[in-house]
């Protein structure tokens, strides 16, 4: 924080910005020579016969933990036999007790761009029945997220999903609560206020509405907030408005790879069990984190969220 009364504490050429949602400082620090394609991070290629290994892809259900259920298949398909569109499995690798995959096609897809809304219905539907059975046992928080590339966390690249369930929320989703309560939510605040200019779509369905914006505080280059225009808590309870959300975070990355080209990102959801208003947010992960957003904190934005939204809108035309 800057101290008014400090000699020099104005001479900083960029401001400090608190993101509403979360409280994080973000300073917007334009890079004038950074164009597409000139960052230090990109989503790696597909390597040669990739889908002739992946674990994943429909016929190679026995290379995965056997699956707690699966979507879209006949009704007397047996499991760990093809023939499913969305398969749930346990993590091989697992972290937590309980940590889940959601694979998103039968077929090698890699980036949710190119997953399609029938399916990532299916998806939706996938993380709501998790979301179910966990609070049947106890759990009181399902983290959902999507990691894309490797230098997001990815380790397999056929389009997939990871369900985390827990005890109580995480620490982000926690610093949020008090900002989300219904009375003087700052995403309901947000959304009002937005500048339309960094609302690149939305989704209606009935009288609800779900909405893909820039975020005005982002912490990285291209950050994207989805969100219910209504204060919703639980995302796990209005399954086609969280479907809509994700085909909303495929219509961004859709946008964003067209400008910048397959890049590495993060998607996550943040619920909520009791009061807050539920959201995902899109980080592309083309900058490097470094001692000052890790050390201090403090997020450096080289990328103003306006020309980032011009930048997007030119990509759809
Ligand atoms: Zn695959
Ligand atoms: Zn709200
Ligand atoms: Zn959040």
């Amino acid at each position: 924080m800057t101290n008014p009364d400090k000699p020099g504490a104005h001479s900083a050429a960029a401001q400090i910005l608190s993101d509403p949602l979360s409280g994080r400082e973000v300073i917007f620090a334009p890079v004038r020579t950074r164009r597409p394609g000139n960052h230090e991070a990109a989503r790696e290629a597909a390597v040669a016969n990739e889908e002739e290994t992946c674990p994943f892809c429909e016929g190679r259900e026995q290379e995965t933990p056997p699956e707690l259920f699966a979507l879209g298949g006949k009704s007397d398909r047996a499991p760990d036999l093809p023939g499913w569109k969305v398969r749930v499995v346990p993590n091989l690798y697992p972290a937590f007790e309980r940590q889940q995959v959601v694979v998103h096609t039968p077929t090698h897809i890699r980036s949710l761009a190119d997953v399609s809304d029938a399916q990532l219905a299916l998806v939706a539907e996938a993380w709501a029945e998790t979301a179910e059975r966990a609070w049947e046992q106890g759990f009181d928080h399902l983290l959902a997220m999507i990691n894309e590339g490797r230098a997001a966390g990815a380790s397999l690249p056929h389009s997939h999903s990871q369900l985390v369930w827990l005890e109580r929320e995480p620490p982000e989703v926690a610093a949020e609560v008090p900002r989300l309560q219904r009375d003087g939510c700052a995403l309901c605040a947000l959304l009002h206020d937005l500048d339309p200019a960094l609302r690149l779509s939305e989704r209606r369905l009935g009288d609800s509405t779900v909405s893909l914006a820039v975020s005005p505080s982002g912490r990285a280059p291209y950050e994207l907030l989805i969100a219910p225009g209504d204060h919703l808590p639980d995302a796990f309870g209005r399954r086609e408005l969280l479907a809509a959300a994700l085909s909303l975070a495929a219509e961004g990355v859709r946008l964003l790879n067209a400008v910048e080209g397959p890049s590495p990102l993060n998607i996550w959801l943040h619920n909520f069990q009791a009061d807050g208003h539920w959201h995902l947010e899109l980080v592309p992960r083309l900058n490097i984190y470094a001692g000052i957003e890790l050390g201090g904190g403090i997020f450096i934005n080289t990328l103003l969220p306006e020309e980032a939204a011009v930048r997007l809108r030119e990509a759809r035309l």
